[in-house]
């Protein structure tokens, strides 16, 4: 009898393996313990793939030879234990896609900055006429992809969680963000379980494969330094007279010499803005460059991008007060590069679920900047408690839209009104692009 496949959770991820899994031959028995959104139901149909939502089925999911999980259930969940403990191996849907695909992966993980570099990355490649697909956490999944046509080269971003699902799966490019707390709650409340999490980008990697980091990111560095890299090692920096890294910036201007082919360009001419964009712009070139982009054709791609919803996006500018919408940052690094690239005076809008948050980094960045602090969530009582000294006025709101009607009531032409959370978005959302969406709704309704 042909070999199971059970899959738990069907979202993008979970309905692109079925399909794949279902092309390959497998049987395949999907279950999601919740409601499954009616666009997969039909895709899932149309493969005649059988399904069930609201529970999970044991018997179905037991006798499977391999199961893959979705990256929202955590490994800590009953049913993966379960599965687990009968020594059934559970894997993510990347690692499985992998199987079926001769193409080569640039693989962008961290916590900050992966989707951004990841579609800035495939736009240069698909710029230049590279016959590339994108996938991971943006846009279709790498399986469906994988099932439905191939690709020469892939763009794929990847977060802890499908990391800890992969075990056989090699990035041939490989870029690492950054590393900064975030998601301690799926990690023992552990940094180096994160960390370590991340690493996993590396693991199956040889020298004929390339790993790219940033020398300014603490974490990232030391763990470089630490760990026993197979991979032929890129750094990126933004410290003036770092020459020797592959890329770095000096007075305004961006270098980049991969394989002695040096290029350069002004931060100005940037289309994405700021100083976490140009390690993003550093990271997609370097990458971008191994595979043989020529520079005039990346130097364009990167002055033609354009940038991402919901990451510092700009809403509009009323009665002279900015409003920007940047809902995605849903930890303390992303919020704090935000003000960093804020001019003050800010009116800053934060707040929701607290994944563990240690909100002493932003101390000095809110002391200079913040004029005042609108909390936009259930329970506000930590963010209260530590900048009750530090900012002049602080209110709490539990709707986008008191948020902004109040940003607006104190507001003075000038000033900034900035929705840079440094939380999930779950206790009065459904996520942040829904938060994002009625943050913009809101502005534009005053
Ligand atoms: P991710 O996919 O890793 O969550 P995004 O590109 O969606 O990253 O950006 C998430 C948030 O982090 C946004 O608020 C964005 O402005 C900020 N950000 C983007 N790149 C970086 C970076 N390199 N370092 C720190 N923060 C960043």
């Amino acid at each position: 009898m042909n070999r199971k496949i059970a899959i738990l959770g069907a979202g993008e991820s979970g309905t692109g393996a079925a399909v794949l899994a279902k092309k390959q031959g497998y049987r395949v028995w999907l279950s999601d313990s919740g409601k499954i959104k009616e666009k997969y139901k039909n895709v899932l149909s149309h493969f005649e793939i059988a399904f069930e939502e609201g529970s999970h089925t044991e018997a179905e999911i037991m006798d499977a030879d391999e199961v893959i999980i979705s990256p929202g259930i955590p490994l800590t969940a009953s049913i993966v234990k379960q599965i687990r403990s009968r020594q059934i191996p559970v894997i993510s849907e990347i690692e499985f896609a992998a199987r079926y695909t001769k193409a080569r992966k640039i693989c962008i993980t961290g916590t900050n900055g992966k989707t951004t570099t990841t579609l800035l990355t495939y736009h240069i490649l698909k710029n230049a006429g590279v016959n590339v697909g994108l996938g991971g956490n943006v846009g279709e999944s790498f399986a469906m992809q994988v099932a439905s046509g191939d690709f020469d080269w892939y763009v794929l971003e990847i977060s802890s969680f499908q990391l800890d699902s992969m075990f056989e799966f090699k990035a041939e490019i490989a870029i690492l963000t950054n590393i900064t707390p975030d998601h301690l709650d799926r990690y023992d409340y552990k940094f180096e379980n994160y960390t370590d999490s991340k690493f996993r980008i590396a693991q199956n990697q040889t020298a004929d494969d390339a790993f790219i980091y940033c020398l300014d990111d603490e974490v990232s560095a030391a763990e470089v330094s630490r760990r026993d890299l197979k991979a032929r090692i890129y750094t990126l920096t933004s410290q003036p007279g770092n020459a020797s890294s592959d890329a770095y910036c000096i007075e305004n201007k961006l270098h980049i010499n991969i394989n002695n082919n040096p290029f350069t360009m002004t931060l100005e001419e940037l289309a994405l803005q700021g100083k976490h964009n140009v390690y993003n712009s550093m990271a997609a070139s370097i990458a971008a460059s191994l595979v043989g982009i020529r520079n005039e054709s990346i130097r364009q791609s990167l002055s033609s991008f354009e940038n991402v919803e919901h990451r510092l996006e700009f809403v509009a500018r009323i009665h002279g007060i900015d409003f920007i919408n940047d809902s995605k940052a849903t930890n303390v690094n992303s919020t704090w590069y935000a003000l960093e690239t804020t001019d003050a005076p800010v009116i800053w809008i934060a707040g929701g679920i607290d994944k563990g948050n240690d909100y002493s980094k932003l101390e000095e960045m809110v002391t200079q900047k913040v004029k005042a602090l609108i909390c936009l969530g259930v329970d506000n009582s930590k963010l209260i408690a530590l900048f009750a000294d530090k900012v002049d006025a602080i209110y709490e709101t539990q709707s986008a839209e008191q948020a902004v009607m109040t940003a607006y009531t104190i507001g003075k032409k000038g000033d900034t009104v900035l929705l840079s959370p440094a939380c999930a978005s779950f206790d009065l959302f459904d996520n942040y692009e829904d938060r994002g969406n009625k943050f913009k709704n809101a502005v534009r309704n005053l």
